[in-house]
């Protein structure tokens, strides 16, 4: 088989349907794709929710609950533990396969119908003001976590406790402002370290103690601007900075930023023993190609976000899968699935929505433990055969066959989805791409300040604060601070944030929105030609080869 060219129908750009590719799509019986793989990751991202945190009523019980899930869903809501539960039938909205009707119609009839539930994760205490939180405690306005504890403003969190506003890092402790860090405490507005300690400001830097705005440094103490210091004379300069002050930090950040662009060397990619693979922020995978933030995966091809999957291709969220194509939030479990969109656990399966632990079902919403199931009806085996060989059947001569459900039945719009934080875009192009866009509802609360009028420095702040409604100029969203966030901020002397947390994290996460797209270039030290992910528009000057950064920083 030798690769395709093809055009792709979203963005119109040329792409290619490597040769490598076409045995996975024949093997799952889908048909060639008709998207680039940057629409395709644009496509699926869109169906994974973001949001906006909100209160709400279990449409089954009435209960109080807290969930991302826009008010525009046309599905009813329910707490989870009572979606989860028997006092409810899924069954009911069971319909029969009508074959003068599109299948994808009748699948998004049926999905807009049986209740879905409010939030995803379990295992939790006091972890209502969150979504995708697994095992974790006292999390705060956060999402997709794994085992943490205290944390406030967290995005994508493995093993952190006592952090406010860090995205994208595995075990921290007492940290604020931070993205890609790892094993690190007390750390602040720091990016990409790794066993630091007691720091401001730093980019790849590893065992790393009281430094300051320094980046590439390798066991390293009292170092400010790269520049070793002694203790006494480490401490009066830091002394000089205000760093209580909002207008101190925010120059600091444009410094920062400016000696990452300038100063910083940068390796070509991020991954860690990849072998044979193409793609960034890949660990221990293998035989990988255009894959991202992927964890020991073998034979994965368009894998966005995830780990532990085999024989894979057109995946994002995929979490321990096998032999599983064009998915979303496809995990624990998956086996031979394709086309199915936040199921954990099921095998032989397609076109199933937050179904759980099935076998053998096809175009199902809500089910758990079913086997030979369509459109939420119980079948025999046989019966299941041959109503799903008519199905598909007639789905290929409706050339629906393959394609994922219909970005208008995302359960909410691009815009607060992975998509927009990942590959943003404007309403225009939003909408011009085929996906939905969720306004913003501007709050209208008595007696509220714009953030830009928060005291610039937390010495001025007093306790009356928390009981103040706060309007982000950014997102004319509201927000408030909490007692807990009041004291860490006066503990670690950090001024009150002065946009709606949702901002602050797409902010901080802004530079990984850059480098997820294959870019040609030379390495700024030996010249030689090289593939990385840093997108022009961060301006980095030294973009080394594996080589290079080895030698220059290691
Ligand atoms: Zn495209
Ligand atoms: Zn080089």
């Amino acid at each position: 088989m030798t690769e395709q060219n093809k055009t792709c129908e979203k963005c119109n750009r040329n792409f290619v349907i490597e040769a490598d590719d076409i045995p996975f799509y024949e093997k799952m019986d889908l048909p060639l794709p008709t998207m680039c793989p940057e629409c395709r990751f644009k496509y699926l991202l869109a169906f994974w929710v973001f949001g906006r945190f909100r209160i709400a009523k279990s449409a089954l019980s009435g209960k109080t609950i807290i969930t991302v899930l826009p008010e525009s869903v046309p599905f009813p809501i329910y707490d989870r533990t009572e979606f989860v539960s028997d006092a409810w039938d899924p069954f009911t909205y069971g319909k029969d396969y009508d074959v003068s009707r599109s299948f994808i119609e009748q699948l998004v009839d049926l999905q807009s119908k049986v209740p879905h539930p409010h939030q995803v994760g379990v295992k939790n205490l006091n972890c209502d003001w969150a979504d995708d939180v697994w095992e974790s405690k006292n999390a705060y306005l956060t999402r997709s976590i794994v085992n943490n504890e205290f944390v406030t403003y967290g995005y994508r969190l493995v093993n952190c406790k006592n952090c406010i506003d860090v995205t994208y890092s595995f075990d921290l402790d007492r940290c604020y402002d931070c993205l890609n860090c790892f094993k690190s405490y007390n750390l602040k507005y720091s990016f990409n370290s790794r066993d630091c300690m007691d720091s401001y400001f730093l980019y790849d830097c590893r065992n790393c103690q009281n430094c300051f705005m320094s980046w590439n440094l390798r066991n390293q103490k009292y170092c400010i601007l790269n520049q070793p210091y002694s203790k006494e004379e480490y401490e009066k300069k830091i002394e000089e900075h205000n760093l209580k002050s909002r207008t101190v930090v925010e120059e600091l950040k444009k410094e920062f930023w400016q000696h990452i662009r300038q100063n910083a060397v940068h390796r070509q990619n991020y991954n860690i023993q990849e072998v044979n693979s193409t793609g960034n922020f890949l660990n221990y995978s293998k035989n990988c190609c255009g894959c991202y933030f992927l964890e020991e995966s073998e034979n994965g091809r368009y894998l966005f976000r995830g780990g532990w999957c085999k024989d894979s291709i057109d995946m994002v969220g995929c979490m321990s899968l096998e032999n599983c194509g064009m998915g979303v939030m496809d995990q624990l479990g998956g086996y031979n699935n394709t086309c199915n969109l936040y199921t954990t656990s099921c095998r032989y399966s397609n076109y199933l929505d937050n179904c759980e632990e099935c076998e053998n079902c096809f175009g199902c919403i809500g089910l758990r433990k079913k086997k030979y199931c369509i459109l939420n009806k119980q079948y025999t085996e046989s019966e299941y055969k041959e109503i799903t060989e008519k199905i598909k059947s007639d789905m290929k001569k409706r050339e629906e066959w393959g394609k994922f459900f219909p970005l208008s039945s995302a359960y909410a719009g691009y815009n607060v989805s992975l998509a927009q934080m990942q590959f943003p875009m404007t309403k225009e192009e939003i909408v011009k791409f085929g996906a939905k866009w969720e306004e913003t509802i501007e709050p209208h609360y008595e007696n509220i300040i714009s953030g830009d009028d928060l005291p610039n420095t937390i010495n001025e702040v007093s306790d009356e604060i928390v009981k103040q409604r706060i309007l982000c100029p950014e997102t004319k969203l509201s927000y408030n601070i909490t007692k807990d966030e009041l004291s860490f901020y006066r503990e670690h002397n950090i001024p009150l944030p002065n946009r709606h947390f949702d901002w602050r994290t797409l902010n901080r996460f802004k530079p990984f929105s850059l480098m997820v797209i294959p870019q040609k270039g030379n390495c700024h030290y030996c010249k030689k030609e090289i593939e990385h992910y840093y997108s022009p528009d961060l301006g980095f000057e030294k973009i080394a080869c594996l080589e290079c950064y080895q030698r220059e920083v290691a």
